[in-house]
């Protein structure tokens, strides 16, 4: 019997397109991301009856619940990260640290996983990517799509400064810069037809992007509690959707709690999750923050976020500037960890929910570090003293003993 698939993809799962808000199904219109409701769109929530013994190889050892196949190139080592536990950040964050070092993908965030099986289906289908970043997201989809030989464009903001424009440029995408309501090109980015669209919450990412929690729940199935960054929250979606279906499969009993954590200088999230509010309303512009990979004042899957945080008993919180900036130093002297302001926010993040008695001291709290710093100037340029050379001897007795 012939089997309908091509090298690459192969029909292995659900393709449904359910809203998860009032579970309409989509029509069958491709690349559909958004329910009529308004909420975005995701693959109808299936049983994930997965293998959770060991730290995979990467993320495709999940790919009877994928998609798509890997992709030509990087996009085919996402996944698969360290997590480790970092007892000398408990003093720091309050509770039991762990931390998954998503900054081990290729271009060195989470971002790989949900680029990797959006540029697989674009390339099965013999279509352009497309993607309206100018961070993590930008890179991720531009060097994933460069690995696969498939065509990339990034939509960029007019005014990137740039040392944030040369590290997407090195992958040698279609680069526009627009001029105009770049928050609104997201739902512009959508409608445009030919390219497929790989923004932060369209369901080919969402479904990659999920193997987070499958990758947690295999190395920490007793964890007390699941942190991190928020900002579209497709993530915390991934996360959360992750860990019904492996719910649903008898895998674990229980979804831990998610803690999200936002910038204090926007956080639409926090602030719908404090005042008890159904949905999530679009924020003012952000002020400036450390934390800019995760400052989006209008977050598509906002709604999505705080559901996940509520169902699963966790929280959202978000923490000011002087905090992720000394929760960023501590993941570098305490557990020589390169993290992004945005992925510091977690540890700060515990530290506030400690201190509201949400999270308890002798908790086991997994942190994912979301993005390396590996691509952020220091606020402060380090001046360690200058010695002649003649005095090196000295200067290193004097200091180390
Ligand atoms: C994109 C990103 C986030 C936020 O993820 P969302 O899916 O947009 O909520 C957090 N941390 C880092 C490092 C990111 O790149
Ligand atoms: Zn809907």
């Amino acid at each position: 019997m012939p089997v309908a698939a091509t090298a690459t993809v192969v029909s292995r799962s659900d393709r449904t397109l359910v809203c998860f808000e009032c579970g309409r199904r989509a029509a069958g219109e491709r690349d559909r991301a958004r329910c009529d409701c308004g909420q975005p769109l995701w693959y109808r929530p299936q049983p994930a009856p997965v293998a959770l013994e060991d730290r995979p190889a990467d993320m495709w050892a999940y790919g009877s619940v994928l998609p798509t196949g890997p992709p030509a190139g990087v996009g085919g080592t996402a996944g698969g990260t360290p997590l480790v536990r970092a007892p000398a950040l408990d003093a720091a964050a309050g509770c039991r640290v762990h931390l998954k070092l998503e900054a081990a993908n290729p271009t060195g965030s989470f971002k790989d996983r949900g680029s990797a099986v959006g540029v697989a289906a674009a390339a099965a289908a013999d279509r352009p990517v497309l993607t309206v970043s100018h961070g993590n997201m930008a890179r991720s989809v531009a060097a994933t799509a460069a690995a696969a030989g498939v065509d990339c464009a990034v939509l960029v903001p007019a005014d990137i400064p740039a040392g944030r424009l040369a590290p997407i440029a090195r992958f040698d995408p279609t680069l526009l810069r627009v001029d105009g309501d770049y928050g609104r090109l997201y739902h512009d980015a959508l409608e445009l037809g030919t390219p497929l669209v790989l923004n932060s919450d369209v369901p080919l990412r969402v479904a990659g992007q999920r193997t987070l929690a499958f990758e947690v729940a295999a190395e920490r199935p007793d964890a007390d509690g699941v942190v991190l960054p928020v900002s579209s929250g497709g993530n915390a979606s991934a996360v959360w959707k992750g860990y019904r279906e492996l719910r649903a499969a008898g895998r674990i009993e229980e979804v831990p709690p998610l803690y999200l954590v936002q910038s204090a200088a926007c956080d639409p999230i926090a602030e719908a999750y404090r005042t008890g509010a159904a949905g999530v309303d679009r924020a003012g512009d952000p002020g400036e923050t450390v934390a800019y990979s995760i400052a989006n004042p209008d977050p598509p899957s906002g709604t999505r976020a705080l559901r996940a945080a509520r169902r699963t008993g966790g929280a959202v919180v978000s923490v000011a500037d002087d905090a992720v900036v000394r929760a960023r130093e501590r993941l570098a002297t305490r557990a020589g960890v390169t993290a992004e302001a945005a992925a510091a926010t977690t540890v700060a993040g515990l530290r506030r929910l400690v201190g509201a008695g949400t999270v308890a001291a002798d908790d086991d709290v997994v942190a994912v570090v979301t993005g390396t710093g590996a691509y952020e100037a220091a606020s402060e340029p380090p001046a360690p003293p200058t010695v002649a050379r003649d005095e090196v001897g000295r200067a290193v007795r004097d200091r180390l003993g």
